[in-house]
Protein backbone atom coordinates (compact mmCIF):
# COMPACT_ATOMS: atom_id res chain seq x y z
CA UNK A 1 0.00 0.00 0.00
CA UNK A 2 1.57 3.63 -0.68
CA UNK A 3 0.94 6.48 1.74
CA UNK A 4 -0.70 9.22 0.41
CA UNK A 5 0.51 12.66 1.98
CA UNK A 6 -1.29 15.84 1.37
CA UNK A 7 1.84 18.29 0.50
CA UNK A 8 -0.03 22.18 1.36
CA UNK A 9 2.73 24.74 0.58
CA UNK A 10 2.59 27.92 -1.91
CA UNK A 11 6.31 27.83 -2.86
CA UNK A 12 5.88 26.09 -6.58
CA UNK A 13 9.60 24.99 -6.65
CA UNK A 14 9.28 23.51 -3.09
CA UNK A 15 5.86 21.80 -3.38
CA UNK A 16 7.80 19.91 -6.45
CA UNK A 17 10.95 19.08 -4.96
CA UNK A 18 8.89 17.75 -2.05
CA UNK A 19 6.46 15.80 -4.17
CA UNK A 20 9.54 14.47 -5.78
CA UNK A 21 10.79 12.83 -2.93
CA UNK A 22 7.96 11.17 -1.86
CA UNK A 23 7.08 9.45 -4.78
CA UNK A 24 10.89 8.12 -4.74
CA UNK A 25 10.16 6.79 -1.33
CA UNK A 26 7.22 5.13 -3.09
CA UNK A 27 4.28 7.51 -1.45
CA UNK A 28 1.55 8.92 -3.27
CA UNK A 29 1.35 12.93 -2.87
CA UNK A 30 -1.32 14.77 -3.48
CA UNK A 31 -0.59 19.00 -4.10
CA UNK A 32 -2.68 21.77 -2.60
CA UNK A 33 -1.13 25.69 -2.46
CA UNK A 34 -3.70 27.24 -0.39
CA UNK A 35 -5.34 26.71 3.26
CA UNK A 36 -9.26 26.79 2.58
CA UNK A 37 -8.56 24.22 -0.53
CA UNK A 38 -6.30 21.91 1.93
CA UNK A 39 -9.98 21.50 4.35
CA UNK A 40 -11.49 20.21 1.53
CA UNK A 41 -8.87 18.39 0.29
CA UNK A 42 -8.18 16.35 3.33
CA UNK A 43 -11.99 15.73 3.63
CA UNK A 44 -12.34 14.17 0.11
CA UNK A 45 -9.32 12.32 -0.15
CA UNK A 46 -8.20 11.29 3.69
CA UNK A 47 -4.52 11.35 3.12
CA UNK A 48 -2.21 9.33 5.89
CA UNK A 49 -0.22 11.98 6.81
CA UNK A 50 -0.42 16.33 6.08
CA UNK A 51 2.37 17.94 5.31
CA UNK A 52 1.34 21.14 6.01
CA UNK A 53 3.21 24.97 5.50
CA UNK A 54 2.52 27.70 7.82
CA UNK A 55 2.34 31.34 6.27
CA UNK A 56 -0.20 30.39 3.88
CA UNK A 57 -2.50 32.24 1.26
CA UNK A 58 -6.76 32.42 2.01
CA UNK A 59 -6.66 30.33 5.58
CA UNK A 60 -2.63 30.15 7.34
CA UNK A 61 -1.64 26.60 8.41
CA UNK A 62 -2.32 27.00 11.95
CA UNK A 63 -5.80 27.73 11.15
CA UNK A 64 -5.94 24.95 8.76
CA UNK A 65 -4.52 22.68 11.84
CA UNK A 66 -6.62 23.78 14.17
CA UNK A 67 -9.93 23.07 12.46
CA UNK A 68 -8.79 19.48 11.27
CA UNK A 69 -7.68 18.63 15.11
CA UNK A 70 -10.98 20.19 16.05
CA UNK A 71 -13.70 17.56 13.80
CA UNK A 72 -13.71 14.06 14.69
CA UNK A 73 -13.23 12.82 11.22
CA UNK A 74 -9.87 14.46 10.68
CA UNK A 75 -8.44 14.76 14.91
CA UNK A 76 -5.93 11.77 14.31
CA UNK A 77 -4.28 12.55 10.93
CA UNK A 78 -0.57 13.04 11.68
CA UNK A 79 0.46 16.58 10.92
CA UNK A 80 3.98 18.11 10.11
CA UNK A 81 4.21 22.30 10.39
CA UNK A 82 6.72 23.94 7.87
CA UNK A 83 7.41 26.86 8.83
CA UNK A 84 10.79 29.26 8.15
CA UNK A 85 13.18 30.23 10.90
CA UNK A 86 12.17 33.33 11.70
CA UNK A 87 8.56 31.87 12.77
CA UNK A 88 10.45 30.02 14.97
CA UNK A 89 7.76 30.90 18.07
CA UNK A 90 5.02 29.79 15.71
CA UNK A 91 6.06 26.61 15.70
CA UNK A 92 5.81 25.94 18.99
CA UNK A 93 2.49 27.10 18.44
CA UNK A 94 1.70 24.93 16.01
CA UNK A 95 2.51 22.49 18.46
CA UNK A 96 0.20 24.05 20.97
CA UNK A 97 -2.55 23.61 17.96
CA UNK A 98 -2.26 20.42 17.62
CA UNK A 99 0.93 19.52 14.80
CA UNK A 100 3.02 16.13 16.06
CA UNK A 101 5.88 17.70 14.60
CA UNK A 102 7.36 20.30 12.59
CA UNK A 103 10.26 21.12 9.81
CA UNK A 104 11.67 24.56 9.62
CA UNK A 105 12.92 26.08 6.44
CA UNK A 106 14.92 25.15 4.54
CA UNK A 107 15.18 21.26 5.51
CA UNK A 108 16.62 18.48 4.07
CA UNK A 109 14.40 16.21 1.96
CA UNK A 110 16.17 12.60 3.51
CA UNK A 111 14.83 14.76 6.90
CA UNK A 112 11.55 14.85 5.94
CA UNK A 113 11.20 12.03 4.83
CA UNK A 114 12.54 10.23 8.17
CA UNK A 115 9.89 12.01 10.17
CA UNK A 116 7.20 11.37 8.34
CA UNK A 117 8.05 7.45 8.43
CA UNK A 118 8.25 8.32 12.04
CA UNK A 119 4.83 9.23 12.41
CA UNK A 120 3.33 6.79 10.00
CA UNK A 121 5.35 3.91 11.89
CA UNK A 122 3.80 5.27 15.67
CA UNK A 123 -0.08 5.43 13.67
CA UNK A 124 0.65 1.35 13.02
CA UNK A 125 2.31 0.38 15.97
CA UNK A 126 -0.36 -1.56 18.43
CA UNK A 127 -0.28 0.58 21.58
CA UNK A 128 -0.18 -2.35 23.47
CA UNK A 129 0.19 -6.18 23.01
CA UNK A 130 -2.81 -6.78 24.86
CA UNK A 131 -4.75 -3.25 24.68
CA UNK A 132 -7.67 -2.47 27.39
CA UNK A 133 -9.34 0.56 28.48
CA UNK A 134 -7.98 2.58 31.45
CA UNK A 135 -9.64 4.41 33.57
CA UNK A 136 -9.14 7.03 36.21
CA UNK A 137 -11.81 9.24 37.64
CA UNK A 138 -14.42 10.75 35.02
CA UNK A 139 -11.46 9.58 32.51
CA UNK A 140 -11.07 6.26 30.22
CA UNK A 141 -8.35 6.28 27.45
CA UNK A 142 -8.74 3.59 25.20
CA UNK A 143 -6.10 2.00 23.09
CA UNK A 144 -7.98 -0.24 20.57
CA UNK A 145 -10.16 2.58 19.23
CA UNK A 146 -7.59 5.31 19.73
CA UNK A 147 -9.90 6.85 21.86
CA UNK A 148 -10.17 9.37 24.90
CA UNK A 149 -13.19 9.66 26.48
CA UNK A 150 -13.93 12.07 29.49
CA UNK A 151 -17.25 11.25 31.57
CA UNK A 152 -18.42 9.37 28.52
CA UNK A 153 -17.69 11.95 25.99
CA UNK A 154 -14.74 11.48 23.16
CA UNK A 155 -12.35 14.26 22.94
CA UNK A 156 -10.56 14.89 20.03
CA UNK A 157 -6.52 14.47 20.51
CA UNK A 158 -3.54 14.01 18.38
CA UNK A 159 -1.54 10.83 18.20
CA UNK A 160 1.28 12.41 20.19
CA UNK A 161 -1.21 13.33 22.79
CA UNK A 162 -2.67 10.13 22.76
CA UNK A 163 0.67 8.26 23.24
CA UNK A 164 1.86 10.70 26.41
CA UNK A 165 -1.30 10.42 27.99
CA UNK A 166 -1.53 6.61 28.02
CA UNK A 167 2.29 6.27 28.57
CA UNK A 168 1.82 8.34 31.83
CA UNK A 169 -2.18 7.15 32.60
CA UNK A 170 -0.79 3.44 32.16
CA UNK A 171 1.71 3.56 34.60
CA UNK A 172 0.07 6.44 36.77
CA UNK A 173 2.39 7.70 40.06
CA UNK A 174 5.02 7.23 38.35
CA UNK A 175 7.29 10.16 37.59
CA UNK A 176 8.84 10.68 34.41
CA UNK A 177 11.27 13.11 32.82
CA UNK A 178 11.08 15.29 29.76
CA UNK A 179 13.44 13.09 27.57
CA UNK A 180 11.79 10.25 28.93
CA UNK A 181 8.42 11.10 27.52
CA UNK A 182 9.87 12.45 24.38
CA UNK A 183 11.82 9.22 23.72
CA UNK A 184 8.28 7.51 24.55
CA UNK A 185 6.13 9.19 22.09
CA UNK A 186 8.34 10.84 19.28
CA UNK A 187 10.97 7.92 18.96
CA UNK A 188 15.05 8.51 18.60
CA UNK A 189 14.86 9.39 14.50
CA UNK A 190 12.60 12.62 15.57
CA UNK A 191 14.59 15.42 16.55
CA UNK A 192 12.59 17.74 19.04
CA UNK A 193 13.47 20.28 21.97
CA UNK A 194 12.33 19.79 25.26
CA UNK A 195 9.82 22.33 25.78
CA UNK A 196 7.64 20.49 22.77
CA UNK A 197 6.79 17.84 26.15
CA UNK A 198 5.68 21.05 27.87
CA UNK A 199 3.51 22.18 25.19
CA UNK A 200 1.44 18.74 24.71
CA UNK A 201 1.38 18.67 28.67
CA UNK A 202 -0.63 21.89 28.37
CA UNK A 203 -2.84 20.85 25.72
CA UNK A 204 -3.44 17.43 27.56
CA UNK A 205 -4.26 19.51 30.69
CA UNK A 206 -6.68 21.71 28.91
CA UNK A 207 -8.29 19.09 27.31
CA UNK A 208 -8.65 17.18 30.40
CA UNK A 209 -10.38 19.70 32.27
CA UNK A 210 -11.23 18.54 35.86
CA UNK A 211 -9.28 15.71 35.33
CA UNK A 212 -6.04 17.69 34.04
CA UNK A 213 -5.14 18.22 38.04
CA UNK A 214 -4.24 14.78 38.02
CA UNK A 215 -0.86 15.88 35.90
CA UNK A 216 0.87 17.06 37.93
CA UNK A 217 4.69 18.50 37.39
CA UNK A 218 7.63 16.95 39.59
CA UNK A 219 9.27 20.25 39.83
CA UNK A 220 12.92 19.74 38.36
CA UNK A 221 12.14 15.94 37.11
CA UNK A 222 9.01 15.89 35.12
CA UNK A 223 5.48 14.90 35.01
CA UNK A 224 3.25 12.29 36.14
CA UNK A 225 -0.37 11.21 36.18
CA UNK A 226 -1.68 10.93 39.87
CA UNK A 227 -4.48 7.68 40.32
CA UNK A 228 -6.06 9.68 43.68
CA1 LIG B 1 4.35 29.75 2.44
Amino acid sequence: MSYRILVVEDEPDLLEAVAFALKKEGMKPIRCADGNEALEVVRESRPDLVLLDLMLPGMDGLEVCRRLRSSEETARIPIIMITAKAEETDAVIGLGVGADDYLRKPFGLKEMVARIRALLRRGEEPADPAPRVLRIGELEVDPARHEVRLAGESIPFTATEFRLLYHLVRHAGRVFTRAQLLDKVVGNDVIVVDRNIDVHISALRRKLKNEGERLRTVRGVGYKFNEY
